[in-house]
């Protein structure tokens, strides 16, 4: 294993370099391009020709391939029919050939496309003289990532054909009350549904496939997919009772989309299959790395996929989009495999039980979790709707190598001695509901923490869930548990390549433009001071929004525009439904709580029949203000006198103008902003 990582990397080593010379030669290329720019028009023409013969050869290659498999188009069609028959209720699981894809209607649209394009040349020569070429531009639309760490989702777009790349979820920060998940705005989908011919998504983690049975309700497409990732999608897409056309892609498969040649490459990260994934287009090729880290010694065995990146960078990438979440560290992301000694040495020490809280989906850790506990002769009880979901899927596609003899279920815990027991758990962020705070709480109806216990939590809280971990591991404490975290031993390392990692990705593919994606703005910002640093001139990169738009055409990458992008809450079955203001009244209710405020009028005379009745919620404790409360029942009584007196009768005025009146009061009395409501009933 050691030499073969020698030669693996004497090897990336020397591609590094390659690549490195050979975009010398390039920008040298440029150069003289520059300079010779009075040829441009001779250029020009040679370009158009080129382009129809290089529509021609496609054309003539298509037709050949098709005399080739020695079958009609009717026949390869009907093939294609028969894998194609929906299965009832069920999500149906194709492997993706790149063949499979060259069926009629495709082949159709490619020709269309060309013969579109050649006529589109021929008309619109003369108005364009001189201009660049008459190709439709390729589009790149992020409508999740950016800015963010969460709900991925990228657009890309050529003529009338749009492939969708990841469909994220982002978990809700603590000011959102009562939100379980947020997902992109794919509206800019909706209503260009037509055009969408394929979902591809890079991995497994929920910012990558969250939102995908939401997507899949409103838009119709092929999800394309490595093995793992099309599992944990079908365990999701059941769940959401949603069938889906699911087909598996193997790392280095090349299959077209109508106008895209897309390719997924295997990339290291912090769970099996993934990829990065390349779109060659007819105005060059497109690169999105996904989520990356160079991993010389990869938990699942597989390598970067470098010599791929390389050749793609040989051969020319006109952009890049890379993951940006470690940007701002310095050095290179550690190997997943430096975590298996201190978890060993960590799982030794341990007299009691072991409770290791890591992320569901994080497959190589939980393979690390089990060969420790596999070695000290420890049993496995697997807990967390999500966690048993995964190990059961990974298990079943042969990712997750674990015996049978090792796992036990909840009901045989009691059989065995804490030292011979480990318990895998969700809940490393915290989360109120998940496994591991349900424990610290007491409320976990199987598993009771005690003294003796080793608390393991390897992941590291995401941004904005500090205090959620925080809080978890104080009541683990206090029950006694000795808690391990990444802040006192190695039991996590990052999945995310550092700044060390972000310049070899740069250095090997040598885009001619760079988008940053997969960050909050500091680190998109800090990625792209790193690609300047590297060589690539400041404009041309490009730090975006979601929902931002960049145009390329072979030669050129600029922001055009916006498209709507945005969060969109889902709060059990609404999606979509809680919008900005009901987020703002549950973070009024949460912070100052509420006042009722009811009056019943006459009728007719509109005359106080009955009230003020002021209730109240959350606000203050009633007892200990009841000269506060008695002063705001005054209050109401005077200014319902006032208006009676200046003949204002309508309903929403004397609302206003109670809450205005009470609003001021209360805060003036208590520095609060409770959330006032005022109910009229009509007496006769
Ligand atoms: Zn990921
Ligand atoms: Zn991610």
């Amino acid at each position: 294993m050691r030499s073969f990582n020698g030669l693996y990397f004497f090897l990336s080593c020397n591609l590094i370099k390659e690549v490195i010379l050979v975009k010398e030669k390039t920008s040298h290329t440029a150069a003289e391009a520059k300079e010779a720019q009075p040829a441009a028009k001779t250029a020009k023409t040679v370009k158009t020709a080129k382009t129809v013969k290089t529509a021609k050869t496609t054309e003539t290659k298509r037709r050949t391939s098709r005399k080739g498999t020695g079958s009609s188009g009717r026949a390869a069609g009907s093939r294609r029919g028969s894998t194609r028959k929906p299965a009832q209720g069920k999500t149906q699981r194709r492997t993706a050939k790149p063949h499979a894809h060259q069926n009629h209607k495709e082949e159709a649209v490619v020709e269309n496309a060309v013969v579109t394009a050649g006529k589109e040349a021929e008309t619109r020569q003369p108005r364009t003289r001189g201009r660049k070429s008459s190709r439709p531009k390729l589009r790149i639309i992020p409508l999740g990532g950016l800015g963010e760490i969460g709900k991925n989702m990228t657009v890309f777009e050529y003529g009338d054909e749009i492939v969708v790349l990841d469909a994220g979820l982002a978990f809700p920060e603590e000011d959102l009350l009562g939100i379980d998940i947020v997902i992109p705005d794919f509206t800019y989908l909706i209503e260009n549904k037509e055009k969408v011919k394929a979902i591809v998504i890079t991995h497994g983690h929920e910012d990558h496939i969250g939102s995908l049975s939401y997507l899949l309700r409103e838009v119709n497409a092929p999800v394309y997919a490595t093995k793992l990732t099309i599992g944990l999608i079908e365990g999701k897409l059941e769940e959401a009772h949603i069938k889906g056309d699911l087909n598996v892609v193997h790392p280095g498969d090349e299959f077209r989309i109508g106008a895209f040649k897309i390719g997924f490459f295997h990339v290291c990260h912090s769970i099996p299959g993934a990829c990065g994934i390349y779109f060659r287009t007819p105005v060059g090729t497109v690169v999105h790395t996904g989520d990356f880290k160079f991993d010389n010694n990869p938990v699942d065995g597989e390598p970067m996929d470098i010599y791929k990146i390389a050749e793609l960078g040989h051969k020319g990438v006109l952009a890049l989009l890379a993951d940006s979440t470690n940007a701002t560290r310095p050095g290179s992301t550690p190997s997943e495999s430096v975590i298996v000694d201190s978890l060993h040495e960590q799982v030794a020490k341990a007299r009691g039980r072991i409770i290791l809280a890591t992320f569901a989906s994080n497959v190589s850790r939980i393979q690390m979790a089990m060969d420790a506990a596999m070695a000290f002769d420890r049993k496995v009880c697997v807990f967390g709707r999500s966690m048993v979901n995964v190990v059961k899927i990974a298990r079943e596609l042969g990712y997750l190598k674990v015996p049978d003899s090792l796992l036990i279920d909840p009901e045989e815990l009691s059989r065995y001695s804490d030292n011979r027991l480990m318990i895998l758990t969700t809940g490393s962020q915290g989360e109120p509901m998940a496994g591991l705070s349900r424990m610290a709480t007491g409320s976990h109806r199987q598993v009771q923490i005690h003294a003796g216990d080793t608390v393991i939590i390897s992941a590291s809280p995401i941004p904005g869930n500090e205090i959620g971990v925080g809080r978890t591991i104080d009541a683990l404490m206090k029950l006694g548990a000795h808690v391990v975290s990444s802040e006192n031993a190695k039991v996590h390392v990052s999945g995310h390549g550092a700044r060390e990692d972000l310049k070899a990705m740069l250095a090997l593919v040598k885009p001619k433009f760079f988008i940053p994606v997969h960050g909050e703005y500091r680190m998109l910002c800090s990625h792209k001071e790193l690609a300047i640093g590297l060589g690539i001139p400041k404009d041309h990169v490009f730090v975006g929004e979601n929902g931002s738009v960049f145009e390329l055409t072979n030669r050129s990458c600029h922001e055009a525009g916006k498209v709507t992008a945005g969060p969109v809450y889902v709060d059990g079955l609404g999606v979509g439904d809680v919008g900005n203001i009901v987020i703002r009244d549950r973070q009024q209710l949460s912070n100052d709580g509420m006042v009722i405020v009811v009056i019943a009028l006459e009728k007719n005379s509109n005359q106080v029949a009955a009230g003020p009745d002021i209730v109240s919620r959350g606000f203050v404790y009633v007892r200990d203000s009841e000269d506060m409360m008695s002063g705001a029942t005054d209050r109401v009584e005077m200014l319902l006198d006032r208006m009676a007196s200046e003949g204002v009768t309508e309903w929403s005025q004397i609302k206003t103008q109670i809450r205005d009146t009470l609003g001021r009061y209360f805060y003036e009395k208590t520095k609060r902003r409770p959330m006032i409501l005022p109910i009229i009933q009509e007496v006769r």
